[in-house]
Formats: structure tokens, sequence, C-alpha cells
């Protein structure tokens, strides 16, 4: 049954200080839950499968906004929402992958809404943005009254919608230096039809190419694929240090099948999704390859 929105609470903070605090003194059922875009948290509550009743409005704190874009990397704050990651010039030029993934977040009326952060700490493990943000290897800002600390994100997930994130802690920021120069990323999300809709398997990669036509600094991540979005370790592994056209199909499904391990469910089958994947790990070799 819908919850009926008159018996929420909302608390709006004037500061992250002030939110920090409110944040620490609320346990049990009087505990807040951080409302950011509410894209994810309004379809729970619509759905009435969302137990809390008292929310921490996110959107006054200025702190949590902004995309700052600084020698060797960017900041881009929790509270961007896709469409700023979208309509962002220089993270167009720096980032293109992280802008394709937003650009396939829904339709522009949830991009205009839905943050990043929001997208990270649902911990969906078909969240379209966090292939990206492990392939880049990115680092979550997270902050609480206790302080600040800087989390990989490759060791955020701990398991299936677990995060590594404690309930008084905020995400405040996501970082995420440039890759090496001429690292060519790719990004490319196969859902049941080509926009607004889940996704069955999501492929971000980034790679470069030594002097020889190699391939170096090669990161492949994954979503909807495994219980968490994961990196291809053993494809990775396949890959450095090879000529993109050199990697044999079998070879990569073979690194592949240790690295993923797809289930059936509602939207896709595991056999589908593992074809689906290794055939993005070829388009995005072709990309690397036809680069040059
Ligand atoms: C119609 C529709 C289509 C969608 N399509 C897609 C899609 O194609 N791809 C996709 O990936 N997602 C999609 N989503 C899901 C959703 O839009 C994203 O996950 C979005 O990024 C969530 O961000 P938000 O700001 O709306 O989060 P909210 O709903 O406000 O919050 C989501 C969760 O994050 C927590 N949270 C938010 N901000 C913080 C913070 N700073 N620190 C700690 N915790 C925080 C909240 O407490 C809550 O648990 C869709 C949703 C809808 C309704």
């Amino acid at each position: 049954m819908r919850s009926a929105l008159s018996t929420l609470e909302l608390v709006r903070p004037r500061s992250l200080a002030a939110a920090l605090g409110a944040l620490h003194d609320s346990t049990g059922s009087e505990r807040l839950t951080p409302l950011a875009g509410g894209t994810d948290l309004f379809v729970y509550l619509n759905a009435g499968s969302f137990a809390g009743r008292r929310f921490l409005d996110l959107t006054p704190l200025a702190d949590l906004r902004g995309i700052r874009m600084r020698q060797g990397g960017v900041t881009i704050g929790a509270l961007a929402t896709f469409r700023a990651i979208r309509t962002h010039p220089d993270l167009r030029r720096r980032f293109p992958a992280l802008v394709a993934a937003a650009a396939e977040v829904g339709a522009w009326q949830i991009q205009a809404r839905a943050t990043l952060a929001g997208n990270i700490a649902n911990a969906s493990p078909a969240g379209d943005s966090l292939p990206v943000l492990l392939a880049h290897d990115a680092v979550v800002r997270a902050r609480s009254v206790g302080g600040e600390r800087a989390i990989e994100f490759a060791r955020l997930f701990r398991g299936y919608r677990d995060l590594d994130l404690a309930p008084d802690e905020l995400i405040t920021a996501i970082e995420l230096p440039d890759p090496p120069r001429g690292a060519i990323p790719f990004f490319r999300k196969v859902g049941t039809r080509r926009a607004q809709s889940i996704s069955k398997v999501v492929l971000c990669g980034v790679a470069a190419l030594d002097r020889k036509g190699a391939l170096e600094h090669v990161r492949i991540a994954f979503g909807s694929v495994a219980p968490v979005p994961l990196r291809a370790r053993h494809v990775e592994i396949e890959l450095e240090g090879r000529k993109p056209g050199r990697a044999t199909a079998a070879a990569l499904r073979d690194a592949l099948a240790n690295d993923i391990a797809p289930i059936d469910d509602i939207r896709s089958d595991r056999d589908y999704r593992m074809a689906v994947a290794g055939n993005l790990i070829e388009q995005f070799l072709r990309a690397v390859q036809g680069s040059r």
C-alpha cells in the first residue's frame, strides 16, 4: 500500500554540520533517511515498500553541490544531477563515458532530479553510473560528525545492496582522476529497448595503447551481471600488454566466465547476459583499435 505523505516528516538542515548532527542523533524508528532527488525513494514510498518516516532533505546543502574540474581530475558534488553531468562541457571532453551514462539514466525528467550520489547510495547493481565510476578509479568522499573519509569506489560495495557506508554518513562528493593521456573511454548499456529501460548489461571500459599498439591501463567494469558492480579482473589481465586485435574471443570469454556470475531474473537470463557481456568487450576493443 502507498505510504501516506501526511505521515512523513521532512527535516531541512541549514548547513552540512546541522545535517550531519541531525543524522547522527536520529536512531531506531526515528532514523532520518537522506533525501536527494527522491527518484528512488519516491518509488519505494509509492510502492509502500519503505519503512522510514523521517527524511533529511539534502537539497539546501550548498556544500554538496557543484562540479569542480581541477588539475588531474574532477570533484563532483553529491547533489550533481545527471542533467548537470550530461550538459557539462568539460565533463563531455574529459569524462565522456560518465556523460554517456548520465544520458542513459531514465528520461530528461529523471535526469533533472536524479543525483550521482543517490545512484551510488541506492546501491542497485544496475545503477548506470556505477561501472563508469569503477572503470575510472573513482573515490567517494563520505562525512559524518566524526570527520571525513575517502573510500575507493572499488571497495564500497560489500555485497548485494550493502555499502561500506554508516547510517550517519553522507556522501559529500565523488572524485575521478583523469585517465592517462590517450586513454579511450567506452560506455554501453544494453536494455530491453534503446531508451528508458533498466539495464540487462552495462559495460564501461577504459584503455590506452602504448607506442607499440599494445593495451595498457585496461579497466573493464560491468553492471547488472552480479550482485554488485564489478571489475572484470581476469579479462583485464588477459588483455593487458596485448594488441586489441590479438585477443581471441575464446580466451576472453573464458576469462569473463571467471569474473561474472549473471543470474536469471525478470529482465534477462544468465546465458544472454554472458553472451552480451562478451560482445560488449569485443565492441570496446574495436573502439580502442579504431582510435589509432
Ligand atoms: C522512471 C525512473 C527511471 C529510472 N531510470 C534509471 C536508469 O535508467 N538508470 C539508473 O541507474 N537509475 C534509474 N533510475 C533510478 C534513479 O533515478 C537513480 O538511482 C538516481 O540516481 C537516484 O538519485 P536520487 O538523487 O533521486 O536519490 P534518492 O531517491 O533521493 O535517494 C536514493 C538513495 O540514496 C540515499 N542518498 C541520496 N543521497 C545521498 C548522500 N549524499 N549520501 C548518502 N546517501 C544518499 C538515499 O537515502 C536513498 O537511500 C530511475 C528511476 C525512475 C523513477
